[in-house]
């Protein structure tokens, strides 16, 4: 069977004096996500599944974040990299789900415009990329909002 699956799972901290960005877009948040890239932490997970999938090791291995490259970079950048990596493995994408852990801010009204642009990165259809959201109900780490949490899933297939 040329189909394979990926799992990916990123978490970043609150911060004041950060711009919250997610699923590729800017939210106005009091808070933003501390990260040494824009800590687009869907991103990152997506990327994770993808990089899983085609078995291309982590996104920390192409991208370090001790490195001054990626300092502060979009990742809509890795996101776009990360595609090229799994076509040049003979891959093409079929479909991500994502789920996004945060107690705040109200996601659900974002999700469309973050489709929008994770498909548009990726080229692919929009409707290939599920994004739910969901609170932790005010239990552990996501319940104290000390951070928003991601889990993607993935499935791409040999051409
Ligand atoms: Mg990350």
């Amino acid at each position: 069977m040329n189909i394979r699956v990926g799992f990916g799972y990123d978490v970043h901290t609150f911060a004041l004096g950060r711009e919250l960005w997610l699923g590729g877009i800017k939210i106005e948040h009091s808070l933003g996500l501390l990260g040494h890239s824009d800590a687009d932490v869907l991103i990152h997970a997506l990327c994770d599944a993808l990089l899983g999938a085609a078995n291309l090791r982590d996104i920390g291995f192409h991208f370090p974040d001790t490195s001054n490259e990626y300092k502060n970079i979009d990742s809509k950048i890795l996101l776009f990299e990360t595609m090229k990596l799994l076509r040049q493995k003979g891959y093409e994408f079929g479909n991500a789900d994502c789920t996004v852990c945060a107690e705040e801010p109200k996601l659900n009204p974002h999700i469309p415009a973050m489709q929008k642009c994770l498909s548009e990165v990726m080229g692919v259809d929009s409707d290939a990329i599920s994004i739910k959201a969901t609170t932790s109900e005010k239990m552990g780490f996501v319940g104290r909002k000390e951070g928003i949490a991601v889990y993607a899933t993935v499935l791409i297939s040999k051409i």
